[in-house]
């Protein structure tokens, strides 16, 4: 009786004789043939090895045994390589697994992404219990189509650039944002911290109000090649919300009755005492 190799994938056969049936189950000959192997099979198997295996788990150190028979088979299909197996305790640490539903990583994002099982083993063979943060495959498939971007320093004067990564430029798509951001390069936000607050007096004579020089604006002047110690000359709030508020008025000459403009500027250096407010036209002063 011929019997087929109980190597799966092989077509060979065995030859079952018939002695040997009658002794399988004394003589009823209703037994089943036994698995057994063909002769080439057996062959190469007796020559064949039991292998140890890396596990497939990155950052595992176990290893799984490649039986000869699993050998045998994976010949018969092809394969040389070994297949990629857990080693028996990342398949039983496997097992008790299950796949999490996890936030995208993108706060204003309201979906999910699944954490398979394996990735979860591998994650702990690494050292860490956290899970990783990651974003949602919308994100990702969003994320990968971006490059990143290099963008000119927002401070004028400076020349310098810095880089719009695809990740910031995800972030900010994530919140409705679609411009590009204004910021400063690396070097100008690091030689930002070399400067404080500066009060300086108005520009205007008679007014004691202050004004704030602040880092950017002397950061600023620095990368347009003006020196720190010498600040602009400004007005203070108060004096700017004066020039604001006020209206260009016409009073009368008082001895002519013209009318004279009393510019907002000259209100204010009134208002300040520097100057006294006008009684005469310019011709009555000249004729005076
Ligand atoms: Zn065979
Ligand atoms: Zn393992
Ligand atoms: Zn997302
Ligand atoms: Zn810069
Ligand atoms: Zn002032
Ligand atoms: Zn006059």
């Amino acid at each position: 009786m011929d019997v087929e190799c109980r190597v799966r994938e092989c077509k060979e056969k065995w030859v079952w004789s018939a002695q040997a049936q009658m002794a399988a189950d004394g003589g009823k000959g209703t037994a089943r043939p036994p698995a057994r192997m063909c002769s080439s099979c057996y062959d190469k198997y007796n020559n064949l090895n039991e292998q140890q295996i890396n596990c497939r788990t990155r950052g595992c150190d176990g290893t799984w045994i490649w039986t000869r028979g699993m050998q045998l088979e994976a010949e018969k299909q092809g394969h040389r390589e070994p297949p990629k197996r857990m080693c028996d305790d990342c398949a039983n640490e496997y097992a008790d697994l299950e796949e999490k539903e996890l936030p995208c990583k993108l706060d204003a994002c309201e979906k999910t992404w699944f954490w398979r099982r394996g990735a979860q083993l591998e994650h702990k063979k690494a050292g860490y219990n956290e899970p990783p943060k990651r974003m949602c495959d919308d994100c990702y498939n969003q994320f990968v189509q971006l490059k990143d971007q290099t963008l000119k320093c927002k401070v004028r004067g400076c020349e310098e650039a810095w880089v719009w990564t695809r990740g910031m430029q995800m972030e900010a798509l994530s919140r409705g944002r679609t411009g590009r951001p204004y910021r400063m390069c690396d070097d100008c936000a690091k030689k930002l911290t070399e400067f404080k607050d500066k009060q300086l007096l108005c520009k205007h004579e008679g007014c004691e109000g202050k004004w704030i020089w602040t880092p950017e604006m002397q950061l600023e002047a620095t990368r347009r090649g003006q020196s720190p110690d010498k600040p602009p000359r400004r007005m203070c709030e108060e004096c700017v919300e004066f020039l604001d508020k006020a209206q260009t008025a016409q009073i009368a000459c008082e001895s002519c009755g013209a009318a004279i403009t009393w510019t907002k500027e000259a209100q204010l250096h009134v208002k300040l005492g520097a100057w006294v407010k006008p009684t005469l036209c310019s011709d009555c002063r000249k004729n005076k």
